[in-house]
């Protein structure tokens, strides 16, 4: 049977042409994307698409537009054998990681992918991408089930798990990569998929779309040097309700009475605070030296090898629940869609 295929186009370089009198980039209409591929037609799916209007540059996403994505989703889910999401390469990773959280109990394909350079361009990686995100999207197993049951970024040569995702490259064409968690699929003459790291939800299990999503979160990242005031001013910062902080190495921070009082009196006022370290591989471990070890003594949690842009839309999230905060640093203590690993 014919594999059915929405696509949802939001924008992003894969779509912008050259503005003549700027001569910057800006995103264009979806007839012009597919214009310049002619070769979708050559793939015997039955494809349909959903834009953005109008198409956005990627760094001006919100979670309205993540609501959009995932209600689009949601409405065709049973419509549809997989989804394509076409979307800037700046906060893809964001959007994939709240796009995990949002669709519970996803078990077919929503694929993200994007490109360097603008699908009009002699040497663009949009064509490939493209072409092969909508490959992935109707790939099935050999009982016929998807082969991919949950949110992923396809770019270049891997597909890599959405929620594990970031972005690391402004210039190169494997612009993503998951650096906790192994590649879901290398795509080379063909695409080889992992089976044995692919998510194997049940596909009987129909779909919970939670869309409401809490933004009072925030980002405390560490340096040497930052000082009381600041600290105490971002952890004053009205209504707010959680924090990730980007910690040192296995999870550290400064030793010093202030730093720890500012935190220990944050958490006790309710703000729920998640250890994210800032190292690009490897897990929090809060207990491997003082540093980290007086930091969980401070009641902030650990968010294990967690990525930044995972963490702050899992704290939007389990928010978004109404969850009290002992509930969200329970919540926030399990995977919720694979996003990392507790030892
Ligand atoms: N600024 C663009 C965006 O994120 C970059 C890209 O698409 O690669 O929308």
């Amino acid at each position: 049977m014919q594999s059915r295929i929405l696509i949802v186009y939001t924008g992003g370089t894969i779509g912008m042409i050259e503005d003549p009198v700027t001569r910057s980039l800006r995103p264009f209409d979806f007839s012009h994307l597919m214009d310049n591929v002619p070769k979708v037609k050559m793939l015997d799916y039955k494809i349909d698409n959903i834009q953005f209007a109008p198409p956005i540059d990627s760094s001006d996403m919100n979670p309205a537009h993540w609501q959009d994505i995932a209600r689009h989703i949601a409405d065709n889910y049973k419509r549809y054998d997989g989804f394509v999401v076409l979307h800037g390469t700046d906060t893809m990773a964001y959007t994939a990681s709240a796009l995990s959280f949002m669709l519970g109990g996803l078990a077919k394909p929503v694929i993200i992918t994007g490109s360097q350079l603008p699908i009009g361009e002699v040497r663009t990686d949009g064509e490939e991408n493209l072409i092969t995100a909508l490959q992935i999207a109707a790939a099935t197993d050999s009982d016929g089930k998807p082969m991919v049951r949950e949110v992923a970024i396809l770019f270049e040569n891997y597909l890599w798990r959405g929620d594990r995702s970031t972005k690391r490259s402004a210039d190169n064409f494997n612009a993503f990569k998951s650096n906790n968690y192994p590649a879901l699929a290398k795509i080379g003459l063909g695409i080889h998929f992992e089976q044995d790291v692919l998510a194997r939800p049940d596909t009987d299990t129909p779909l919970t779309l939670r869309t409401n999503l809490d933004t009072a979160v925030m980002a405390i990242d560490l340096f040497p040097g930052l000082n009381e005031t600041t600290l105490r001013h971002m952890l004053a910062t009205p209504g707010i309700k959680g924090a990730v902080i980007r910690t040192y190495g296995a999870g550290n921070g400064p030793t010093a009475d202030w730093f720890v009082r500012a935190l220990r009196q944050a958490v006790d006022s309710g703000i729920v605070l998640v250890n994210v370290t800032q190292c690009v591989n490897g897990s929090v471990h809060s207990n491997r030296y003082v540093a980290g070890d007086i930091l969980s003594a401070t009641g902030v949690i650990s968010g294990h090898d967690i990525t930044f842009e995972a963490a702050i839309t899992k704290l939007m999230f389990l928010f978004g629940l109404g969850l009290s905060p002992q509930e969200v640093k329970e919540a926030f203590a399990r995977p919720l869609a694979g996003e990392m690993t507790v030892k």
